[in-house]
């Protein structure tokens, strides 16, 4: 009775598995002749059991002969499967495949049409004894020699093929072999032999070809329905675990309590049992579906809880290095079961350089089929699977124990992973690129800065020695310059005897030069003064109406001789100021002087102001102008523009430098308005409201 449940089960397993094979990967032949190998057994295991049940004996000879159907067609089946299995080795002849079919066919039509194989079949002491024709000799030998000689043939592709087809093949085959030989010795052999009683027991070899297909299916990918199998494992786990619960509730309410079906008690004990199971139904399943994973090696994984994890990372500001050890850590505790690890080593990288290894592509070793080198490449470092992330980095998997494969849904996670990671990993080494610039710059920056400060100082320290000389020749040549004008000024005075007409107006001359001569002098000697910083200025209440008629009256001679005529606009009185006579006469001065110079006719017109909060003194020319575009060289030193050195070439290019530097010492402003051709206006403007005036300081 329990073998009849037990045949049952082993038939319904091996439909199950066919059927899932076919349903769950359509596109693939192998499966769909595997679904008709499992259809084959069932179609033998079910008239075996109705043989069995059926009381009559002339029943039992008309299910004996539809027994002979499934094992007839096995070989056109098997036939099917092994030359399409697997995938990329297909050797299908159509040809040898009628053939085949039609010995089947031939059998079969003896089979049904008499009792030729199998002659009678009597009840014995509760067991059915067979009488076999010749011609079931004829029978097994087709039966054996189509299913061993096709075995055969797989065997020699198991022989050629590599990797995981390889092992494919070989957990096929073994389960072919097993189940093939136990039927046909127990189904077969024993039965001719005279020991009709194990011939019910054939079917439950099947059981082979169930656990070894299942096993391809969970641990090498075999029709890829690995995590649909795991699945239905832990659907039926759950069943059980849920049956195995009501059947001893069940049982202690009934044979331990002695309660009827409707006692109030029981009811009371089914509800308190609904209760638990409904409040820890969540746990239940997911304590199973760890049961079933750790025995199947399939744990689901979170590729969402990794991404996570991945992107909380991404903000963080990490280098490198420890960027990439915290994703190692992240990767090995969601995918337990599968070693990761981040390699760098100079060794290994060149390994892959000289195989070329490329990026963005996920190698699995076992699935290597097109290069030994680089399967032999990964098995020498026990690698199960590789990718790419950079130049640098490479993620590998090691090898599963027992040369599991990686599930599919593993494969698809760890390519997942690796997309996300070679982007940011691309993203912080541009990161680190640029940091690195960075710094090179700033030290090349810094370098170059010292570079100039040196060149700075050493001209500075050029500049102060010219600065030096300057002052210190100029100086010298002030008491000699003096001495000359004392001595020709006694001539002129004829302290030194009486002299012609001639003489005195020489003399007067030489007299005129020098004091140019002392002037251009004073002048150098200012503007050395005012680069190191030590004009020195003093302050007194000056009136400025004075001491611009005082400047006219000196300069109208020259005017006159250039037949330029003075213009003034002068008030009758104006207000003191706090300022340094000497120095701002001289700036008035060479203003009105340049003025005068640089005008080839017309005139040249003076006008002072005084409002509530300024004194103005303003000088126009009707000259030859400033050219717009040199406006900002005129206070400079040494400036001297081309159309003035026409007219002027013995100028010095620094009266305006000085007389800015002293008017701004006085908190004053200088600016003027030009245009070349069309004249000139000097402006000086002193605030009435004076500040200190800086007396020994100026900026340079
Ligand atoms: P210098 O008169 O000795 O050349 P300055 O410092 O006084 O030196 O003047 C600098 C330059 O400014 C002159 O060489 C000249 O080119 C220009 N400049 C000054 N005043 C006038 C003016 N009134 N008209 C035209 N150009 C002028």
């Amino acid at each position: 009775m329990i073998s009849v449940a037990v045949i049952g089960l082993v038939g319904i397993l091996n439909l199950v598995l066919g059927l899932t094979a076919v349903i769950k990967s359509r596109r693939n032949t192998a499966a769909k002749y595997y679904f008709l190998i499992t259809i084959c057994t069932v179609l033998w295991i079910i008239p075996l059991l109705l043989l069995e049940y059926t009381p009559q004996d002339e029943y039992k000879l008309l299910f004996a002969r539809f027994a002979f159907i499934g094992p007839t067609f096995l070989p056109v089946a098997l036939y099917g499967f092994i030359a399409h299995f697997p995938k990329n080795t297909t050797i299908y002849s159509e040809p040898l495949h009628r053939i085949i079919l039609i010995f089947g066919l031939i059998f079969l039509t003896i089979a049904l049409t008499g009792n030729h194989f199998i002659t009678q079949a009597i009840t014995q002491n509760g067991y059915t004894i067979y009488e076999y024709g010749y011609q079931y000799t004829l029978y097994f030998i087709y039966l054996a020699g189509g299913i061993f000689g096709q075995l055969f043939w797989m065997y020699r592709k198991f022989k050629k093929s590599v990797g995981l087809d390889q092992l494919r093949i070989k957990y096929l085959l073994t389960g072919f072999v097993l189940s093939a030989s136990g039927a046909l010795v127990m189904n077969m052999v024993f039965p001719m032999l005279g020991f009709d009683s194990v011939a019910l027991f054939g079917p439950i070899s099947t059981l082979f070809l169930f656990y070894f297909t299942t096993q391809a299916i969970i641990y090498h990918r075999l029709f890829d329905i690995g995590t649909f199998v795991a699945n239905l494992v832990e659907t039926i786990a759950l069943a059980t675990f849920f049956y195995v619960i009501i059947f001893s509730v069940r049982t202690i309410q009934i044979q331990v309590l002695e309660l009827s079906f409707y006692d109030p008690l029981n009811i009371f004990i089914d509800l308190v049992f609904a209760f638990l199971v409904a409040s820890n139904i969540k746990t239940i399943i997911r304590l199973i579906a760890k049961i079933v994973g750790r025995l199947l090696i399939t744990d689901k994984i979170q590729v969402e809880q990794i991404i996570k994890e991945f992107d909380k990372l991404r903000i963080k500001s990490l280098s490198l290095s420890d960027y990439l050890q915290k994703v190692e850590v992240i990767i090995n505790s969601q995918l337990p079961k599968s070693k990761a690890k981040l390699e760098q080593s100079q060794d290994f990288t060149s390994g892959l350089n000289v195989l070329r290894f490329t990026r963005e592509k996920l190698y699995i070793r076992q699935e290597i089929l097109t290069s030994q080198q680089k399967a032999k490449f990964m098995k020498q470092w026990q690698i199960g699977i590789l990718s790419r992330l950079s130049d640098e980095i490479t993620l590998v998997f090691a090898e599963k124990d027992g040369q599991h494969a990686y599930t599919k849904q593993e494969i698809e996670a760890i390519s997942y992973i690796s997309q996300r990671l070679h982007v940011s990993i691309a993203e912080r080494s541009l990161f680190e690129q640029t940091k690195n610039f960075n710094k090179i710059l700033q030290k090349k920056v810094q370098q170059q800065t010292n570079k100039l400060m040196r060149a700075n100082n050493k001209l500075k320290e050029l500049d102060k020695a010219k600065s030096d000389f300057i002052s210190m020749a100029s100086h010298q040549l002030r008491t000699p310059i003096s001495v000359i004008k004392g001595y020709l000024t006694m001539i002129t005075n004829g302290d030194l005897g009486p002299i012609s007409k001639e003489v005195t107006t020489s003399v007067e001359r030489v007299i005129r030069n020098t004091d140019q001569l002392n002037n251009i002098v004073e002048d150098i000697l200012n503007a050395s003064r005012i680069e190191q910083g030590r004009l020195h200025i003093n302050p007194a209440p000056t009136n400025l109406l004075q001491m611009t008629i005082t400047a006219i009256q000196e300069l109208s001679a020259r005017a006159e001789e250039k037949n330029i005529q003075i213009k003034t606009d002068l008030p009758t009185k104006i207000n003191n100021l706090i300022l340094d006579q000497t120095k701002i006469f001289e700036a008035i001065l060479n203003l009105i002087d340049n003025a005068i110079s640089y005008t080839q006719q017309g005139s040249v017109s003076i006008s002072l102001k005084e409002t509530t909060e300024f004194i103005t003194l303003s000088i126009q020319d009707t000259g030859i102008g400033i050219p717009k575009d040199k406006h900002d060289q005129i206070f400079k030193r040494f400036s001297r523009l081309d159309n003035a050195k026409q007219i002027r070439p013995d100028g010095t290019g620094i009266g305006l430098f000085i007389a800015k530097k002293i008017i701004e010492a006085h908190n004053g402003a200088i600016w003027f308005e030009s245009e070349e051709h069309k004249g000139s206006t000097f402006y000086v403007e002193f605030p009435k409201k004076q500040l200190s005036v800086s007396s020994t300081k100026t900026t340079k």
